[in-house]
């Protein structure tokens, strides 16, 4: 089935949420929930994306209104724990309340020490036990000699590290790293739109691909980009409400080899939610739902903002589909 217009859809709601901590700069988390004849789809875009950006976001959001997901080929999926720049007492206590066997640690925090992102890494292995698996992540942080050295001390601290995502800006800064250490490198940040998973295999900048249904446009079309890159590939929320997180779950669970927990342990960021059984892992794993989840009215009247940010979002959804369809 072709994806329906907005004219077609049965209801279309803002909502905004609380972030329990400031992330990507924002306090609190905004979209609009679209109903079709499918179900439910979520519509947010980041704030500071432009129109054009956001048209993959209205695709996915529609995808999930009008047409099923793919098969699933396994029925949950296991996700990473994260750990903050925090402490080592802390990042270990974080660890283990979680109940994942995977942890991704945040690393390269600006103001901290090589010193304290070894001493947490070491404090998450003893956490995690020799069975558990650490991954990094330093944001496009470092630059080529730097990544080479953190990483290496990184890796030994943590007793082998899974993959280091992101550790330098660009696809060539991560080719360079890559050439010069063992460990594996994921790409994120530098995997935005459709063609960079391609762009980065080509450069052998990356041994993972970090992929997010909905800024690729969602299910269907976020399989494709995953194959024709020819990478193994992580599934990593984009802090949506647990209608949008169901997508990148949907995700997950169609594609063929998932050799990585994902990064999709997220709602636990967002202070509320709008379904009433919220996407929260047990026992670090998240359910593959066939369906989205259906909002709960209360909460959603519950998370509805002022009339003024509930008209900027709908002349946001306007623009975007106008360009969706132009
Ligand atoms: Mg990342």
């Amino acid at each position: 089935m072709a994806t329906i217009d907005l004219a077609e859809l049965d209801a279309v709601r803002v909502y905004a949420l609380p972030m329990r901590n400031r992330f990507r700069g924002i306090t609190v988390r905004r979209g609009v929930l679209l109903s079709g004849p499918a179900g439910w789809g979520e519509f947010c875009p980041f704030e500071d994306y432009d129109d054009a950006q956001s048209v993959p976001w209205l695709h996915a959001a529609l995808e999930a209104c009008s047409e099923s997901w793919p098969e699933p080929v396994r029925d949950s999926i296991p996700v990473n724990c994260t750990v903050p720049a925090v402490p080592a007492d802390k990042a270990a206590a974080i660890v283990a309340a979680s109940g994942c066997s995977t942890a991704k640690v945040k690393v390269a925090e600006p103001g901290q020490s090589a010193g304290e992102d070894v001493e947490r890494v070491a404090a998450v292995r003893d956490a995690l036990g020799p069975g558990g698996a650490i991954r990094v992540d330093a944001n496009a942080a470092w630059d080529v000699d730097t990544a080479v050295r953190r990483i290496r001390e990184l890796d030994k601290a943590a007793d082998g590290l899974e993959y280091v995502e992101q550790p330098c800006p660009t696809i060539e800064n991560l080719a360079a790293v890559r050439r010069r250490v063992d460990v594996r490198i994921a790409a994120d940040e530098s995997i935005r739109r459709a063609e960079d998973p391609l762009r980065v295999a080509v450069a052998g900048a990356a041994d993972v691909a970090v992929i997010k249904a909905t800024p690729l446009g969602g299910v269907r079309r976020a399989l494709r980009v995953a194959e024709a890159s020819g990478l193994p590939c992580v599934v990593s929320s984009a802090v949506e409400t647990s209608v949008g997180l169901a997508a990148q779950l949907a995700l997950a669970g169609a594609l063929p080899e998932l050799p990585f927990a994902c990064g999709l342990g997220t709602m636990a960021l967002l202070d509320g939610d709008v379904v009433a059984d919220s996407l929260l892992p047990v026992q670090g794993r998240l359910p593959v739902l066939r369906r989205p989840p259906q909002p709960d009215p209360a909460l959603v009247a519950a998370a509805t903002p002022t009339a003024d940010v509930q008209r900027q979002w709908l002349d946001r959804l306007r623009r975007v589909n106008a360009l969706r369809t132009s």
